[in-house]
C-alpha cells in the first residue's frame, strides 16, 4: 500500500504517533517490461519505446507511454495546480463528458493532433488503464494525477502501526463484527444499531455524534431514521455512487526470487494475465501481494509484491 504525500491527515497522524517511513519506490529502471511476446528492461524501454512493437503513428514513434499521457495531461494538471480550487471545477466542466478512451482518441492535446490506436493501446497496457477505458476522464485524471507528479511512502515496520498506533486511546471502545443495520438521529444526538455477525445479537450505542465511513454502496442498506436527516443530494449520491472493482491477493514466498533478478522495488508490467507486480522493500518480507483491477468486460490487473 503506497501512501501518496497529498494525503495530508494521514501524514498529520503519522508525525503526531511518530512514526517512521520510507519512500515506496513505485519505478526503477531496472524493472522488466513482458508486452507483445517481447521481454526487456525499463531502462531500454526509455531509450528505445519502439521496441515494444505498438503500431503508433510515425510522429508518436520515440515516445513512451508515459510521455504520451503526459502530453495531453499534464498541461491540465498545471492548470489544476495553479489554482486548485477554481481551476477544477473549470476542467470539470470541460472535460465533465470524455471517458478515458474518448479523451485519448479524440481531445485536441498539446502536441497537435489525438493519439492513435496503436499509442492508446500502449498507455493502456502500461499505465495500467486497460480495464478503465470507458470510466470518466476526470475519475481516472483524479487517480492518475499520481503518475504526473505524486511520490509516495510506506511507514516502516508495516503500515498496519498506524492503526494501532490509535488503540491506546481507542482500544476499551472498540466492538468487533458488528454489522451496522440502522441510524437514528435526534435533535441532540445519534443511535447506531448493529448486528453481530455471528452471533445475530442486537446491539447499540448512543453518542453526541456518528462519524460513519462505510462505503454509499452499503450505506444503501443501512435504515435511516428520520429519512430528512440526509439531504436529498446525499441521498442521491448514496444512490449513484459507482466503484470499480478492485482485488490485492498476497503470496508468499520462500525467497526474495525477484531481487536476485536484479528487482529492487519498482514493478514489473506484462500484458500476460498477471500484469502489474510491485516489488516491496524493507524489513523481512517474503510476501507477494497480487492486486488486480477489474471493471467488466476489461480486465486490467496489477500484483504487488
Ligand atoms: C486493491 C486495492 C489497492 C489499493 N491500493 C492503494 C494504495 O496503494 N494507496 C492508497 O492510498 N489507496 C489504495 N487503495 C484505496 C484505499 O484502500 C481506499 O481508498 C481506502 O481503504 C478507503 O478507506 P475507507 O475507510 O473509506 O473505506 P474501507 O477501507 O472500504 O472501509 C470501510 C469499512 O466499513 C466496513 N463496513 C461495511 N459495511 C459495514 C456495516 N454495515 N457496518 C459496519 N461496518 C461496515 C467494512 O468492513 C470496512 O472495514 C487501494 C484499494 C484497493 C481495493
Amino acid at each position: 500500500m503506497r501512501i501518496p504525500e497529498y494525503h495530508y491527515l494521514v501524514f498529520e497522524y503519522i508525525h503526531k504517533f511518530g512514526l517512521q517511513i520510507h519512500p515506496f519506490i513505485n519505478e526503477t529502471p531496472e524493472e522488466v517490461i513482458y508486452v507483445n511476446g517481447v521481454k526487456t528492461r525499463a531502462r531500454i524501454y526509455h531509450r528505445q519505446p519502439d521496441i515494444l512493437q505498438y503500431p503508433v503513428a510515425p510522429h508518436e514513434a520515440w515516445k513512451t507511454a508515459k510521455h504520451l499521457f503526459n502530453l495531453a495531461v499534464k498541461p491540465i494538471v498545471d492548470f489544476i495546480n495553479k489554482d486548485p480550487i477554481r481551476n477544477w471545477s473549470l476542467v470539470v466542466k470541460r472535460f465533465d463528458k470524455y471517458s478515458m478512451y474518448t479523451f485519448l482518441k479524440f481531445y485536441p492535446h498539446e502536441f497537435g493532433t489525438p493519439f492513435s490506436e496503436g499509442a492508446i493501446e500502449m498507455m493502456a497496457v502500461l499505465l495500467d488503464l486497460e480495464g478503465l477505458m470507458e470510466e470518466s476522464f476526470l475519475d481516472i485524471l483524479r487517480i492518475n494525477m499520481p503518475l504526473v507528479q505524486t511520490r509516495f511512502y510506506q511507514i516502516t515496520g508495516g503500515n498496519a502501526r498506524l492503526p494501532e498506533a490509535f488503540l491506546p486511546q481507542v482500544q476499551e471502545d472498540i466492538v468487533f463484527q458488528q454489522r451496522m443495520s440502522k441510524i437514528v438521529q435526534y435533535k441532540n444526538g445519534v443511535t447506531i444499531h448493529s448486528i453481530h455477525q455471528s452471533t445475530l445479537e442486537p446491539y447499540s450505542v448512543t453518542g453526541d455524534f456518528a462519524i460513519v465511513t462505510i462505503p454509499f454502496t452499503v450505506l444503501r442498506f443501512v435504515e435511516v431514521e428520520p429519512r430528512d436527516s440526509f439531504s436529498h443530494n446525499k441521498w442521491k449520491a448514496i444512490r449513484e455512487m459507482n466503484f470499480a472493482i478492485s482485488t490485492k491477493i498476497a503470496i508468499e514466498f520462500k525467497s526474495r526470487f525477484w531481487e536476485r533478478e536484479g528487482l529492487m522495488g519498482g514493478k514489473t508490467v506484462t500484458d500476460l494475465p498477471i500484469r502489474f507486480t510491485y516489488a516491496a522493500l524493507g524489513g523481512n518480507s517474503i510476501s507477494l501481494k497480487r492486486f488486480f483491477c477489474k471493471r467488466e468486460p476489461k480486465v486490467s490487473d496489477s500484483t504487488v509484491f
